[in-house]
């Protein structure tokens, strides 16, 4: 070895160690039991099993387990099991060592954690396609025997996307998909909200690198500025709680470069319209002999004395918590210069629990009381797990409703209070009390009065659900549903009732053709289908069972000459390459998905389509989906076909790069609000048509009470062409705010 290399591996180990004794220094400034032996075990035998091994920025691979470990202590507050787990977190998956060799050496519990955390290798549950989300599920499985696997995880994935600039394009974007589609709402959900925060806003970073780049510079600017807004705002607070005789901190806080851009576009407002951007945090030291709760109120009332609150703006998270756990007092008050400024109060307790979510919580559960309510919905996602559900990325999907949902609360007939997501409907509610009430029901008494299972509950209501042991589900029901849990009951018992009928056809088929002397073979089960024109032989045997098709003449179609269009329609199997002229596009060739795909004119259509759910033009935030045929399909990065494709199929996406488009136009849709003057519309269409040159293909025009809003369907090239008439639009003074309106639907309530 050469002296170069050996003072290289030399200052790596120092690196490495420095790394490590951190660790052990966040391990002693927690409060855990202070297990230092088994800690340095897994750190010596995972540093040895990935020896050699480097991550794609160059440093060594064990950097990332102690990375993980150092955020498992540190910010989600773990023992020593975790940190065990965290640093041989990808041991299993990417060195010799099985699970077994981590049990041996480390005991049941370590090695369970390792196990749930290590990936299935290919085709064990069937098409390649779906493993991520056969992954997903089997970490879940492995979450609702012990929650700590999960937030294992979510530490590795904050890890992997604090450090995500070292990976190409196509991963970034497959990458920050996934922890924006699952891993943020799952952090949120098991009330890590700091790191929820967090991993919104790297994906965010990642998906729209421009905007986050401006919107950072936006923030910069004002920081002075705030800084002394802050000064003036917060002064008369703390000199009024201290003469009170309160112990507190005052915290400020920011809102996220993510937060504020989800704002704008979902309120479609400028940035300096997003008012919320500072708030105060008050974190108090309870007073003995005095509920947490009434002292919250009572610096509530401090503070009204001072700023007037804003009525509709009061959240009261202590009196009745967050399914998550989160309790805190949130109001919004006028602070000087006219600004509303959002001020939460909370106890230390609370305020950790806010932090750090599951592993405080527990801290300060008091033994053996009731369950809290993450507890319940922990043994929720079990039972959806319990359903056998051969499609795992249904189960993605069944799943993500689950973790969504800001909750409303209902009461029952005998004032006990549940929770349920917000839009959940009486027949949701019925499920939620029992899969056979769900069954059964015929009806609600919402607040006395009759009402039917449709009705979409409000928070506060009372519910009784009447059921009659005639009723059987119908399929419709599955539309006024919201929840995983009564989704997954309805379509397990459809999925059954189907499955009888299926035999039960299929038994008829058989006697038929018994009747004239047939077995139901193949040949024949073929001849019946291309008689009905149908495709599949479980269609065939459900539409027998309904008594759809009429089997008398059976014999008839079976003996019937076979016409020539069937044996046309079979040489234009789409599987044989054989047809020609009709298929679209034949394969170009195979799309190196390392590779950034260049969007030219020439190519549109041929090597690639713009997709139809989300019609990006040219300058859009853009990704591009490889389909079977190796046809790209370019998606907006915000589109939610796209952040599924991403969390399902990330390994078919690949970055692009918009070329130059000047021949073909789009049509966008822009929208204009304003005070309704005269001549408005028309200075509006002279700078679209004159100044710009666009055309324009369609307008609608309302005015209501004084307020116009027009939409115009326009030509445009690009997205700059769209920015600028925006821009100018919104020069008239009239004209009080102008968007392009870009059909992305919000897959995500707002909470
Ligand atoms: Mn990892």
């Amino acid at each position: 070895m050469s002296k170069k290399q050996d003072i290289q591996e030399e200052e790596e180990n120092l690196l490495i160690q420095r790394e490590f004794d951190a660790l052990l220094e966040d391990y002693r400034n927690s409060n855990h039991r202070q297990k230092f032996e088994i800690i340095t075990k897994a750190f010596n035998f995972a540093r040895s099993a990935h020896r050699g091994l480097r991550r794609r920025s160059g440093e060594p691979y064990i950097m990332h387990p102690i990375a993980v470990a150092r955020i498992v202590v540190r910010e989600i507050g773990l023992g020593s099991t975790s940190i065990c787990s965290a640093l041989l977190h990808d041991v299993v998956e990417d060195t010799d060592y099985t699970v077994e060799d981590i049990e041996n050496l480390f005991g049941p519990k370590i090695a369970q954690i390792v196990d749930g955390l290590t990936k299935i290798s290919g085709g064990v549950f069937g098409e390649r396609d779906s493993a991520q989300a056969e992954n997903f599920r089997k970490l879940l499985l492995t979450m609702s025997e012990d929650v700590r696997v999960i937030l294992v995880k979510i530490a590795d994935r904050l890890h992997n996307m604090r450090t995500l600039s070292s990976m190409p394009p196509a991963k970034q974007y497959k990458i920050s998909g996934e922890t924006q589609y699952i891993y943020a709402p799952l952090a949120h959900r098991l009330g890590l909200f700091r790191i929820k925060t967090e991993l919104e806003n790297l994906s965010f970073k990642y998906e729209h690198p421009d905007t986050y780049r401006e919107l950072e510079k936006r923030l910069a600017v004002d920081e002075e500025e705030r800084k002394i807004f802050y000064k003036k705002f917060s002064e008369p607070i703390d000199e009024k709680l201290s003469s009170l005789g309160y112990e507190f901190k005052l915290k400020e806080r920011l809102k996220s470069v993510y937060s504020i851009w989800r704002k704008m576009s979902a309120q479609n407002i400028h940035f300096e319209e997003v008012y919320d951007i500072l708030a105060l945090r008050i974190i108090f030291k309870p007073r003995e002999g005095m509920s947490e709760k009434d002292q919250c109120w009572m610096l509530y009332s401090a503070i009204t004395s001072l700023y007037k609150p804003h009525p509709e703006r009061i959240r009261d998270w202590v009196s009745t918590p967050k399914a998550n756990g989160y309790e805190s007092l949130h109001v919004t008050v006028m602070g000087p210069m006219g600004r509303w400024v959002e001020v939460q109060i909370r106890s230390e307790r609370m305020n950790d629990i806010a932090e750090r979510g599951l592993a405080a919580h527990w801290k300060y559960k008091t033994g053996g009381k009731e369950e809290s309510e993450l507890d319940k919905w922990i043994k929720t996602i079990k039972e959806i797990l319990e359903n056998p559900d051969p499609n795992a990325i249904d189960f993605m999907a069944t799943f993500k409703l689950n973790l969504f949902a800001s909750e409303i609360f209902v009461f029952t007939p005998k004032g006990e209070i549940k929770t349920i997501p917000q839009g959940a409907t009486a027949l949701d509610f019925a499920f939620l009390l029992h899969s056979d009430i769900g069954m059964l029901g015929i009806g609600a008494n919402v607040n006395h009065k009759l009402d039917p299972l449709i009705y979409k509950l409000n928070s506060g209501d009372q519910v009784e659900i009447l059921t009659s042991k005639k009723q059987k589900p119908e399929r419709e029901w599955l539309n006024y549903i919201t929840t995983g849990r009564a989704k997954t009951k309805l379509e397990t018992y459809f999925k059954k009732k189907e499955k009888a009928l299926i035999a039960e056809g299929a038994k008829q088929i058989e006697e038929a053709l018994a009747k004239i002397n047939l077995k139901p073979e193949n040949e024949h089960i073929v001849r019946i289908l291309n008689y009905y024109k149908l495709t599949q032989p479980t269609e065939l045997y459900l539409n027998a069972a309904k008594g759809v098709l009429d089997l008398n003449d059976i014999n008839k179609l079976i003996f019937k000459p076979q016409n020539r269009n069937v044996f046309t329609r079979y040489l234009k199997n789409p599987f044989s390459n054989t047809s020609s002229g009709e298929k679209k596009s034949p394969p170009v060739q195979k799309i190196d998905l390392k590779s950034t795909v260049k969007l030219t004119e020439e190519n549109a259509g041929k090597q690639y389509q713009l997709a139809l759910c989300c019609n990006p033009i040219p300058g859009d935030d853009v990704l591009g989906y490889v389909d079977e045929h190796e046809n790209v399909i370019v998606h907006k990065r915000q589109c939610p076909a796209a952040l599924k494709l991403k969390t399902n199929f990330g390994n078919r996406i690949v970055s692009v790069e918009w070329g130059i488009h000047k021949g073909h136009s789009f049509i966008e849709l822009i929208e204009i609000k304003g005070i309704d003057k005269k001549g408005v519309m028309m200075e509006i269409l002279k700078i679209i048509s004159e100044s710009y040159g666009f055309n324009i293909n369609r307008i609608n025009i309302e005015t209501n009470a004084g307020i116009f809003i027009g939409q115009l369907y326009v030509y445009v090239h690009d997205t700059h062409e769209i920015d600028a008439l925006c821009r100018q639009i919104s020069k008239i003074s009239e004209v009080n705010s102008v968007r392009r309106v870009q059909n992305l639907k919000e897959d995500e309530p707002k909470t």
